[in-house]
Order: structure tokens, then sequence, then C-alpha cells
């Protein structure tokens, strides 16, 4: 089977990234999770207590942060590391949520991220979920889609997520953070967050793990047999 890209985009907490993992792993794909290098990025920013307000002083520390993934041989999972460091945990929490958003808005960070994310896609196979993906990061990928859901959906998500990881937090401060970040993700100057015109449109409100994970399978398998 010709190997291909698969470009993943749009609200934040509507399944992409579980979605992508699981596609990956059924088909053998390179799964990229490109929110966490941007949330890596913010955890570097404070922890080294460099202001978020800051953007120039975020630049020039790019240069002292390196990314990787790594597989978790436990849960078989592709995790971030930060300078040597797995932070999969730590970028997940309310205060990387609550700044990831403007430092993401950074046109130097976005071009530190996204030449790394070209590059993981060269050798295809892969399946990168994001907010430019198929807009920017690939612009030629061969399958583009576009997730949403209802913010109820999308909070109910995040809170049991957050719960299964033993933080608590109000509904209120999740929606507040979903629809923040979504606001934010969308009118930025840099590579805002938008459908790309041949892009899928699938609505994952009403839509189990199982059936999202089912509906990109069949995309795939109707490219592929086309190629
Ligand atoms: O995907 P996730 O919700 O973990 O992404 C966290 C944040 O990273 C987003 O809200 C957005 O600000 C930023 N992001 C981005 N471009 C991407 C992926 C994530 O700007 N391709």
């Amino acid at each position: 089977m010709k190997k291909i890209v698969i470009a993943i985009d749009g609200h934040a907490g509507c399944g992409k990234s579980t979605t992508a993992r699981l596609v990956a792993s059924k088909i053998n794909y390179l799964f990229v999770d490109s929110g966490a290098m941007y949330r890596a990025i913010t955890l570097y920013v404070l922890q080294n207590e460099i202001s978020t307000d800051n953007s120039n002083e975020i630049i020039k520390y790019l240069e002292n942060i390196t990314l990787s993934f790594e597989i978790n041989p436990e849960t078989r999972k592709n995790e971030i590391i930060l300078n040597g460091k797995n932070v999969e945990g730590e970028i997940r929490g309310l205060r990387v949520s609550n700044n990831v958003s403007k430092i993401s808005a950074i046109k130097e960070v976005r071009s530190f991220l996204v030449k790394q994310q070209q590059e993981l896609g060269k050798q295809k196979g892969i399946i990168m979920d994001g907010r430019d993906i198929g807009t920017v990061v690939f612009p030629n990928a061969e399958i583009k889609i576009f997730m949403t859901a209802s913010i109820e959906a999308r909070a109910a998500r995040r809170i049991e997520e957050l719960k299964n990881k033993g933080e608590s937090f109000s509904e209120e401060d999740i929606i507040k953070n979903l629809e923040e970040r979504d606001h934010l993700d969308s009118t930025r100057k840099e590579s805002p967050l938008k459908k790309a015109e041949d892009a899928i449109v699938i609505d994952t409100s009403q839509l189990t793990i199982d059936q999202q994970v089912d509906k990109v399978i069949a995309l795939v398998e109707t490219k592929t047999e086309s190629l």
C-alpha cells in the first residue's frame, strides 16, 4: 500500500491526537502530535521564568531547545522529549494550556517547529495533528481532515482526561481555556487555525473514539486504493 501524508487540524479538545495516534498504530504510520511541540516550548518558557509576553527573549532561547519523540515501552505511545527529558506529563496541565496559544502565535516559534515537522514528513507514512498541518506544514497532504465538536462534548472529554491524571478543574475553567485557545488560534496573524479548502470536516460531538478512527481509516483506504 502506497504511504501517504495525513493532516488533521481542528479545534482544541475534539479528539484529534487520540484519533491520530490510534489510526497510526492500526496502519503502521508515524504519529506526530504537533501541539505537544508547542506545549513543550511553552513549558520551557515557564520553567525558565521567561516572560510569556517577551517574544524577543523567547526567540533568543529557541536555539537552546531540542525536541524529539520517543516511544514509551509500556504504553506504546509516542512521547515528547525536551532537552533529553520526557515531559509528556508536564505539558498537559492547565498552566501550559493557558499559555500555549500566546507562545504559538510567535512567528519565529512557528518557523522553528514547522521546519522540524516538515523534516519528519519527508519519508511519508505520517499522520500529524495540529492547527496548520493541512494549510502550512503539509499543503500537499493526500488527506486533510478538519475536526470539530460542540464545546460541551469537548469540555466533558477534557475533564475526564484530567481526572484520570488526578487533576481536577471546574467545567467553567476548562470551557474558558478551550474557548480562549480557539479564539487566539483562529485570530492570530501567523498561520491561524482554519479549514484547508480541500479538507474533509468530521464533527466528533456524537462519535465514539472507535467511530472517529473508523472514519479516518475508511478515508485512507479509499485514497490509497485510488493511487
Ligand atoms: O493540540 P493541542 O491542543 O495540544 O495544541 C496546543 C496549542 O498549540 C494550540 O492551542 C495552539 O495554540 C498550538 N498549536 C499550533 N499549531 C499546531 C499545533 C498546536 O499553534 N500545529
